[in-house]
């Protein structure tokens, strides 16, 4: 059994379809895949027609933004159901979103040849709309070479054409998506090469709230992430995943690179109380 449980389509910052993430998990040789786009669910009926159509099984799935301190952190939630005040609090992100990039595009404007239009113009209507857009555009208009450079040079969070985004505090997050009847998960937490992350204590205080799992295996941590994260899993005896976080060609992460546990996907499943279900095509 070969599971990956974080994965991005158009409907936010990824490059391929829902279908076509589902494809690519079948041609991947994976059984489980989850489709976690930020802030949105809209791609889970186009991929839960391909997972009953290629057999692979779909866990439906979000990564809730979330800003703790002025540090962006990002928990994936699975299986929520689809309504009630987590969506109303994703609105609001998806929303703010949207004044946040035409904001960085007025500051980008004064010093590269980029419009609003431009970025519309790599988003898919309805897509929850990021930097990452704005770094598409980017690379279109020869500003720079790809997404990366992009990131490095005028989007990183330290930047001073960097504008912030209205997030949920993650205590908040966590409570609603129990609320919603899902399992959050928390995604790389300890990451630094993507930015500030936050100290223990703060995901200490999310398993307080109510948080169930852990992503321990993702490329972004190093030896030592990897281990800290591990340590508090065992600790609060947490549901330990792995995943690859693939964005189709926005990053050269590859489903499947890193995987989940078949005993520690049960432990999700078992975990939801929605509505939602697995979709096991199998
Ligand atoms: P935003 O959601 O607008 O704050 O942008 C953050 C997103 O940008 C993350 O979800 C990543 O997928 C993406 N991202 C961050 N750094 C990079 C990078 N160096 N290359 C490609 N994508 C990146
Ligand atoms: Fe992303
Ligand atoms: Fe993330
Ligand atoms: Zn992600």
């Amino acid at each position: 059994m070969k599971i990956d449980l974080h994965a991005h389509s158009i409907c936010s910052d990824g490059t391929t379809t829902p279908a076509e993430v589902v494809r690519a998990a079948k041609d991947a040789g994976l059984d489980v895949v989850a489709l976690t786009d930020h802030d949105t669910i809209a791609g889970w009926e186009e991929g839960s027609a391909a997972a009953q159509e290629t057999g692979v099984s779909l866990v439906r799935g979000i990564e809730v933004s979330c800003k703790h301190d002025g540090i962006s952190l990002h928990l994936l939630a699975y299986l929520t159901n689809p309504t009630g005040q987590l969506f109303d609090e994703l609105e609001k992100a998806r929303v703010s979103r949207e004044s946040r990039a035409q904001r960085m595009v007025e500051r980008l404007a004064q010093d590269v040849d980029l419009t609003y239009a431009d970025v519309l113009a790599h988003t898919t209507p309805g897509a929850t709309i990021g930097r990452p857009h704005i770094a598409d555009a980017m690379v279109s208009k020869k500003i720079v070479a790809d997404r990366a450079e992009a990131f490095d040079t005028y989007l990183h969070s330290g930047s001073p054409y960097h504008v912030g985004h209205y997030a949920l505090d993650p205590i908040t997050a966590v409570q609603l998506v129990r609320e919603a009847g899902g399992v959050p998960v928390m995604a790389h937490p300890f990451a630094a090469r993507r930015g500030r992350t936050v100290a223990d204590c703060v995901v200490h205080d999310m398993v307080d709230a109510g948080m169930l799992g852990i992503e321990v295996y993702h490329r972004d941590h190093n030896d030592a992430e990897r281990e800290r994260a591990l340590a508090i899993a065992a600790d609060r005896a947490l549901i330990v995943t792995g995943s690859s976080d693939f964005h189709g060609a926005g990053k050269p992460n590859l489903l499947g690179e890193n995987t989940t546990a078949p005993e520690q996907l049960e432990r999700l499943l078992a975990a939801a109380t929605s509505e939602t279900k697995f979709v096991d095509a199998r």
